[in-house]
């Protein structure tokens, strides 16, 4: 028997009688060994080499949190768990924590704000989320990388963000008043948690946002469109047609004229594109069909109003067909990206920068890519979340105190530097990077409906 066991074998034997008693000083320090196999490696003073072979996350702060968080479960509407969990992760560290609770899913959700001392008043704030796609995929950590639902989308940017902030403060590069940070639920669905955080009551000059862009800056993303297309009709025998008006006909009619539209897009984002993403129609092969419905999302990288006009005309005159718009919409968002030392994108996803209102800069940034979340296998690099901390830092950094410069503008074709060392830009002309942001309801405000997911990120 090894020492550790007959430790523990006296520390359980602590609930039965002994024949002997126990010093109370002793006893409790031999129950504390009792915990668990896991707190009594914690507890052991082992050489810091030893434990990081034993245990190479524990070993590192961005790793460490990464885990914790990915393996709590957080699917949008139960974020409960993962919100306390991090609410007190960042009270340990000696953060001013505030929660806000988020309606909806008939769930305890809520928002995790942290800042530094009593200032929730500060001039960059840093953000992610902490919901996660269905369904829930338990951690797994290989050699180099990192699986489980979380992982990289947005689990990854959430632990870069925090050990970012927490370096720069140990390091005394930070103080209250500077960086916020805030995390928050269903930005896999609808916003929601991000729309609850313009109650706040707080501003920002720069917004830090996170998610996976292969450690790029954003220069923009797409906007969306959702909608279905509604076809009505009338049920007869499949032997007289003529007695009925078939649904799935008028549907197809419908949607190939959807299909050929070239839709505006833009200098900086490329084309609009149009995913007919699901179709139901009919009953039998022997019945006209009375009802059929098709759902499409539309990224959008042109004007929003120009391409709401253009899919209502492409389907005028179509008996019995109508469309029916979700109240998800918004055109192209615009980002910064004035900062040196990052490789640039353009992403086709949603995000929740246009749900944060305020007339602040937005940079969005963060490990992982978008090609592997939401999927089966999601992962993240361990690299990408190590050099994350780093571009992490960088940003807060120059939101802070900004080298002088302006963003490289896209002229035609060509890329341009503009100049730099100017305190105050000269006007330039920027019509070829003329993308409107708009960030209001533009379509006709209908309920949700079952089965038509309003994912802004896949
Ligand atoms: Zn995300």
């Amino acid at each position: 028997m090894k020492l550790t066991s007959a430790l523990l074998l006296i520390a359980s034997a602590n609930a039965v009688q002994l024949p002997f008693a126990i010093p109370s000083g002793v006893k409790s320090a031999l129950h504390s060994y009792g915990d668990s196999i896991s707190s009594l490696r914690d507890r052991v003073h082992l050489p810091q080499f030893l434990k990081n072979l034993a245990d190479p996350i524990a070993a590192s702060p961005v790793l460490s949190l990464h885990r914790s968080l990915v393996e709590i479960p957080s699917v949008t509407g139960n974020e409960h768990a993962v919100a306390v969990w991090l609410a007190d992760f960042l009270t340990t560290n000696n953060f001013t924590v505030e929660t806000q609770a988020v309606g909806g899913f008939k769930g305890d959700r809520l928002n995790v704000f942290a800042y530094v001392g009593k200032n929730r008043t500060t001039h960059t704030l840093i953000t992610s989320h902490i919901d996660t796609v269905p369904p829930f995929i338990p951690y797994k950590a290989a050699v180099s990388t990192i699986y489980g639902r979380g992982s990289n989308d947005a689990k990854g940017s959430v632990a870069a963000q925090i050990t970012a902030v927490r370096e720069l403060v140990k390091d005394g590069v930070l103080h209250e008043g500077d960086v916020a940070m805030l995390y928050v639920v269903g930005e896999e669905l609808s916003g929601d948690g991000m729309k609850a955080a313009n109650h706040l009551g707080v501003g920002w000059k720069s917004v830090i946002f996170g998610e996976p862009t292969e450690l790029k800056l954003a220069k923009g993303h797409k906007g969306i469109l959702l909608f279905s297309v509604v076809s009505q009709g009338k049920a007869s025998h499949s032997g007289y047609p003529h007695l009925g008006i078939n649904a799935n006909s008028h549907l197809i009619k419908a949607l190939a004229r959807l299909d050929d539209l070239h839709l505006p897009g833009s200098d900086l984002l490329g084309e609009s594109t149009l995913n007919i993403g699901r179709i139901d129609g009919g009953v039998a092969p022997n019945v006209i069909p009375a009802f059929a419905k098709a759902d499409v999302a539309v990224r959008v990288a042109g004007d929003l109003d120009e391409t709401i006009v253009m899919i209502k005309d492409a389907v005028k005159g179509i008996e019995g067909v109508r469309l029916e718009f979700m109240d998800v919409a918004y055109g192209p968002v615009e980002l910064d990206y004035d900062v040196e030392g990052f490789e640039l994108t353009v992403c086709s996803y949603g995000t929740d920068v246009p749900n944060l209102k305020g007339d602040h800069k937005k940079y969005l940034y963060g490990p992982g890519s978008i090609l592997t979340a939401h999927g089966d296998n999601e992962y993240v690099l361990k690299s990408d979340l190590f050099e994350a901390v780093n571009g992490y830092k960088k940003l807060i950094k120059e939101s802070l105190w900004p080298t002088k410069r302006v963003p490289d503008i896209i002229e035609g074709k060509g890329v341009f530097d503009m100049k730099f060392a100017h305190p105050e830009p000269e006007p330039v002309s920027v019509t070829a990077v003329k993308v409107t942001e708009t960030l209001g309801m533009h379509a006709p405000k209908h309920p949700k409906r079952e089965g038509f997911a309003a994912d802004s990120e896949l």
